[in-house]
């Protein structure tokens, strides 16, 4: 067992949280003050500490990596790419990054939670079975030995997914009404109303869509509760099987609150995501747009294994194409359009 000498102990605790809360995701007017965040280290320090104390691994669980947007002009298909593949080298990096500050280290636990909502984004269920195992298959093929999935299939085993879905909301989802109320007080929650709604505007604003946008837009806030509902219900799960674990979300968050907003690739959109988006090479490096943005720059589909993964974007005057070095690794073999 690794034994930390207790004065040590505080001062490898706040190293640790300095590496994460150096990828925070921060909330607008959220109260977050200087690089890191002295009140958000504070706030986390207990969990940190009491994981060390014991000399095991420091857990983080993040509801992330649901399920790809079914959204065309979004996305390139349903299975995850580069734009996954890259986000999930950047979380094993970090927990990589922490054992060298704490040896024993730090695991992410990936709570994909697209069996959790994804009737409500038109979504089949086997298309969130695919995309959880091609992303195991992912996390082997890199190596990312710190990151693990865990989803709601685990929790109902052999259960049909309407059960499951059913079970999960009675019992730990909060009411509509109660949501209601949350996002007319403003703040974090009406921040969070008005990102979802967006996000599902936007997903279901697909080509054979033949409504009205204002009918659109009716049924995307309504929908945007449930998805709402459902995710904190998934939260609350795990918060009852997880106790010891410190909390991640793809969500900017307020300062000092239960979870750590945390950035999973560098895009200028701090919401958009490797499922809402699709990776760019662009002056050597790799950033997340729209696909559809990323075709109206000018962008060229790249190829790896044979399959469409991700857009290079050669910059005016370059002439050839360089994929950014920090990340030539994955594309070895890749052939590449
Ligand atoms: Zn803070």
């Amino acid at each position: 067992m690794y034994d930390v000498a207790a004065p040590a102990v505080e001062t490898v605790a706040v190293d640790v949280l300095k590496e994460v809360l150096s990828h925070q995701r921060r909330l607008r007017d959220g109260g977050c003050a200087g690089e890191v965040c002295p009140r958000c280290v504070r706030h986390h320090l207990e969990a940190v500490r009491r994981a060390m104390a014991s000399g095991r691994r420091i857990e983080f669980v993040l509801p992330a990596f649901p399920t790809k947007s079914p959204n065309p002009a979004k996305v390139l298909g349903p299975l995850p790419d580069l734009a996954e593949e890259l986000a999930l080298r950047f979380l094993d990096g970090l927990c990589e990054r922490i054992a060298r500050i704490y040896p024993p280290g730090a695991v992410i636990l990936i709570c994909s939670d697209g069996r959790v909502f994804n009737d409500l984004l038109g979504v089949g269920d086997e298309n969130v079975t695919g995309y959880v195992r091609a992303l195991d298959r992912m996390i082997t093929r890199i190596g990312a030995t710190r990151l693990e999935q865990f989803t709601l299939d685990e929790v109902h085993p052999g259960a049909g997914h309407e059960d499951m879905r059913a079970m999960l909301s009675a019992g730990h989802a909060p009411t509509l009404e109660e949501l209601r109320e949350e996002v007319r007080g403003g703040g974090a929650p009406l921040a969070m109303y008005r990102g979802i709604t967006r996000f599902m505007l936007e997903d279901l604003s697909t080509p054979d869509y033949t409504g009205t946008r204002s009918a659109l837009q009716r049924r995307c806030r309504q929908l945007a509760y449930r998805v709402i509902q459902r995710s904190r219900a998934w939260g609350n799960l795990l918060d009852e099987l997880f106790p010891d674990a410190v909390r991640l979300s793809i969500h900017p968050q307020p300062c000092a609150t239960d979870k750590i907003g945390i950035l999973l690739a560098d895009t200028p959109d701090a919401w958009l995501t490797p499922w809402h988006g699709v990776a760019v090479a662009s002056g050597g490096r790799f950033t997340l747009m729209k696909r559809a943005d990323a075709e109206r720059a000018g962008a060229t589909l790249a190829y790896v294994g044979g399959r469409p993964s991700f857009y290079a974007l050669e910059p005016a005057g370059t002439g050839g194409s360089a994929p950014a070095a920090a990340h030539r690794e994955p594309l070895e073999g890749a052939a590449c359009a």
